[in-house]
């Protein structure tokens, strides 16, 4: 019999968590701050009446309690929280804390528990999968090229005759965008990001939405195209550790933010640095 943990679903896992939890009373939870980790952590919380705080990007010790940092307000406020209760649960930002270190010679049991739910107790029934595209995942990729409404912006691109009305010549000149952006993404093993705009126009698909109501990263390198820096935006990507903006505005409020910024249009701008990154990655 198939074991009701092979897939994901939040019954099951956050039943099995609740149990462990109040079989073993860990002073501690630490979880990903993924779907799935704030998923069992939500519902295990809520099994036991317990308090969760999630996605933390700082946690400091004081006694016995562990205070969390987490971003508020689209990332414009830090809020410090803690958590009564036997067992504290926290999930943390994907790459907000450094990986940790391996010890030589560490090793711990692995216990293996039975689940908590039989099959007939869990609603959520997986029935399929489809295959994505493929891509970098955005939450575990190291640098992101994100595109935005910018990437559609070039008036000197002929859209083919089959593209007749004005929304269809938008969308052309979009996919030539995003091509480019494509193209320095594939160069530096990046993952494609894109504006909640590029996504509402239809350009990406909302998988790849960086901001308040998309993805929330933290890679190594962000490079925003086209992006103006919108408040809603910058609240999924601000704690990159280093940004880097290509806008034809100077003005642009996504230049506050980033660490490098180039002045010009992408259309020139991405062909260019795409290049010499293939020249010195030897690609
Ligand atoms: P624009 O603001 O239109 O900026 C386009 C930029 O491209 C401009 O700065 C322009 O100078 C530049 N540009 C144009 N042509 C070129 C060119 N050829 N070369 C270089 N630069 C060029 N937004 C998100 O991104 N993510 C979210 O999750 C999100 N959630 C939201 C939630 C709510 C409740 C609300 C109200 C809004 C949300 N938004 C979100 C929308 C947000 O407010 C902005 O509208 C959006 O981020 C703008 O996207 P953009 O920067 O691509 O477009």
């Amino acid at each position: 019999m198939l074991c009701t943990l092979a897939d994901f679903r939040p019954e099951p896992y956050g039943a099995l968590l609740a149990q462990l939890i109040a079989a073993h009373k860990p002073a501690i939870l630490l979880a990903p701050a993924t779907t799935r980790g704030r998923d069992a952590t939500a519902l295990a919380a809520a099994e036991l009446d317990l308090g969760v705080i999630p996605d933390a990007i700082a946690l400091t010790m004081t006694g016995e309690t562990v205070r969390a940092t987490r971003p508020v307000y689209a990332g414009k406020l830090l809020c410090a929280a803690t958590s009564s209760g036997s067992t504290q649960i926290i999930s943390l930002r994907s790459r907000a804390f450094p990986l940790p270190a391996r010890v030589a010679g560490r090793s711990g049991p692995v216990t293996r528990v039975a689940p908590a739910l039989t099959e007939a107790a869990i609603a959520t029934k997986v029935v399929d999968y489809a295959v994505s595209e493929g891509q970098i995942s955005l939450n575990d990729a190291k640098i992101i090229v994100s595109g935005g409404r910018g990437v559609s912006n070039n008036a000197a691109l002929t859209p083919p005759p089959e593209a007749k009305d004005d929304k269809a010549k938008e969308i052309w000149r979009a996919q030539q965008g995003f091509a480019l952006v494509r193209g320095l993404a594939e160069t530096l093993g990046a993952a494609v990001g894109a504006s909640r705009a590029a996504v509402d126009a239809g350009y990406m698909p909302y998988a790849h939405q960086v901001g308040q109501t998309g993805k929330t990263v933290s890679p190594d390198l962000y490079i925003a195209c086209g992006i103006s820096g919108a408040i809603q935006h910058q609240a999924g990507m601000r704690n990159s550790k280093c940004i880097v903006a290509v806008n034809k505005d100077a003005d642009a409020p996504i230049f506050k933010l980033a660490r490098f910024g180039i002045v010009g249009d992408l259309f020139q701008v991405l062909p260019a640095l795409t290049a010499e990154f293939q020249k010195r990655l030897g690609k």
